[in-house]
């Protein structure tokens, strides 16, 4: 599934609804260049959940935990992982095959440990199509009936 936006607030009400429909255990992948999108869409997708309080990138820490909304919301963002080690001392099978949502920024940094089952979304920029156009394209999730 491919959706185009063409400001932040449309990425975000993209991302709401993903949050709106999502089912425990599941693990989002967010993968798009620096700036592209990924914690507007984070946001969006908080937001679904019934998050209120605000989201940050827990760039420093690899993990920000949410615990107010429908599920709890493990936001991970692994930009800076050094070692793969890392994500073991978070303890991250936990989060991976629990029963709240996991949504990782960057997740191409760490496709070795990811599980089989993900919901897969790539955020593309193309600036031929102005500086605010973005491509989304979501894999894996299954259409809702
Ligand atoms: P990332 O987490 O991928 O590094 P951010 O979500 O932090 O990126 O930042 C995206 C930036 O791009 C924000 O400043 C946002 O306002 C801007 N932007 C412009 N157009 C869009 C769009 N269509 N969708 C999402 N963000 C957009
Ligand atoms: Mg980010």
């Amino acid at each position: 599934m491919t959706i185009e936006t063409r400001k932040p607030e449309e990425t975000f009400e993209l991302g709401k609804k993903i949050g709106i429909q999502a089912l425990p255990g599941q693990v989002y992948t967010l993968v798009g260049d620096l700036g592209v999108g990924k914690t507007v869409f984070t946001q969006g997708v908080a937001s679904g959940l019934g998050i209120t309080e605000p989201i940050c990138s827990p760039t420093f820490t690899i993990i920000q935990e949410y615990e107010t909304g429908r599920l709890p919301f493990y936001h991970f963002d692994v930009y800076r992982i050094g070692d793969i080690e890392e994500m073991e001392e978070i303890g991250y099978d936990d989060y991976f095959f629990g029963e709240g949502i996991c949504l990782i920024e960057w997740a191409n940094l760490i496709t070795e440990i990811l599980p089989e089952n993900i919901i897969q979304i790539t955020i593309e920029k193309d600036l031929e199509k102005g500086f605010d156009y973005r491509r989304i394209t979501i894999d894996g999730l299954a259409p809702v009936l």
